[in-house]
C-alpha cells in the first residue's frame, strides 16, 4: 500500500470522542504514516499525542481547527506546523474557551426557556475539561432522551437557524489566517464544499490562505475535482483527512481518506517557502 496520512483528526481535547493516545494507537495500526491532530480551537490534545508518539513509527503534525465566521456563516480554517506554544496563538484559545464556556451556559438557558431542563454541570462534565461545544450539549440532549439520537439534536435545536444555536464570538477567516502565520503555521480552508462559500476563496488568497482540504469525507468525486482545480488556479496546496470524531453517524474514521505523503511532503515545502518569505 502507497503511504498515507490523515490530517484532519479531532481528540476529546475538543469535540472527538477519542483521547490522543487512541488516536495515535489506531493511526499506528492501520499504518498511516503521519497524522495531524486538529482540534477546534485547541492545541493540547497534539501536545499530548506528540509526546505519546515519541519512538513510534509515525509523524504527529502539530493542528487547529480555528473558528471563524463571515457574517452567520462558519468558515474553518485548519492551521498546520503552528507553533503549539506562539503566545498570540495561546490567547486566543484560552478567549475562545471563555467565550465558549458563556455560550454553553446561554444554550442551557435557552433549552430551559423550551421547556427542556438540563444542567450545565452535565455539559461541562460531557466535555470533559475541553473547551465547550455544541456537540457535548447534544450529547446531554440524547442521553436524557430529548431527541433520538446526536444527530437530532443539531437538526432540532443546534444547527444553524434551529432555536437553540448560538453564534460564537469568533475570528474572520483573515484574522484566522493571519494568526496561522503568526503562529508560522499554513493556512488551509477545512472542507469547502461543506461550507458551500466559494466566491469567499479569492478574498482568502489575498489575504494569504495557503491551501484547500480536497479530501474530506462530505465531499463528492464533483467536489474533489472543483477544489483541486481551483488550487492549481490560485497556486494553493491540497490537503486532507478524516475529519475523524470517533462519533457514529458523523463523518470518517481515522485514515478513510487517502490522503497521500505527498500532500504533507507539499505542505512542508509551503511552510519553508512561508519561513523565507517572512524574513
Ligand atoms: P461548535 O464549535 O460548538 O459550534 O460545534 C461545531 C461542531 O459541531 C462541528 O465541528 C461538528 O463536529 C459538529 N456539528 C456541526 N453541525 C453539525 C450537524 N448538523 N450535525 C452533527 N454535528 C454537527
Ligand atoms: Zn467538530
Ligand atoms: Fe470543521
Ligand atoms: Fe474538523
Amino acid at each position: 500500500m502507497p503511504d498515507r496520512v490523515d490530517l484532519h483528526i479531532h481528540t476529546n481535547h475538543s469535540d472527538g470522542r477519542q483521547s490522543p493516545r487512541d488516536v495515535v494507537d489506531r493511526a499506528c495500526q492501520l499504518g498511516l504514516k503521519a497524522i495531524a491532530i486538529t482540534d477546534h480551537d485547541s492545541v493540547s490534545g497534539y501536545t499530548e499525542a506528540a509526546r505519546y508518539a515519541r519512538g513510534k513509527d509515525i509523524e504527529v503534525i502539530p493542528g487547529i481547527e480555528l473558528s471563524s465566521a463571515l457574517a452567520d456563516d462558519d468558515i474553518h480554517i485548519l492551521g498546520y506546523l503552528i507553533r503549539p506554544d506562539n503566545k498570540r496563538l495561546a490567547e486566543t484559545v484560552k478567549r475562545f474557551r471563555r467565550i465558549r464556556s458563556e455560550r454553553g451556559k446561554k444554550m442551557v438557558k435557552r433549552l430551559a426557556r423550551l421547556g427542556i431542563e438540563i444542567d450545565y454541570e452535565e455539559v461541562l462534565a460531557a466535555a470533559d475539561g475541553a473547551p465547550l461545544g455544541r456537540p457535548h450539549v447534544a450529547e446531554v440532549l440524547a442521553a436524557h432522551g430529548v431527541v433520538d439520537s446526536y444527530n437530532q439534536a443539531f437538526e432540532k435545536y443546534l444547527a444553524l437557524n434551529g432555536p437553540v444555536y448560538i453564534a460564537k464570538a469568533k475570528l474572520s477567516p483573515a484574522e484566522a489566517i493571519d494568526l496561522i502565520h503568526h503562529a508560522n503555521g499554513v493556512a488551509v480552508m477545512a472542507h469547502p464544499k461543506l461550507t458551500d462559500r466559494d466566491e469567499v476563496i479569492p478574498e482568502l488568497v489575498a489575504a494569504g490562505l495557503d491551501g484547500l482540504e480536497i479530501y474530506h469525507p462530505s465531499h463528492t468525486r464533483a467536489a474533489r475535482k472543483r477544489y483541486r482545480q481551483m488550487a492549481q488556479r490560485y497556486n494553493l496546496i491540497c490537503t486532507g483527512g478524516s475529519d475523524s470524531h470517533n462519533r457514529s453517524g458523523r463523518y470518517g474514521e481515522i485514515g478513510e481518506e487517502q490522503v497521500p505523503y505527498k500532500y504533507l511532503e507539499q505542505l512542508k515545502a509551503r511552510w519553508a517557502r512561508n519561513e523565507q518569505t517572512s524574513i
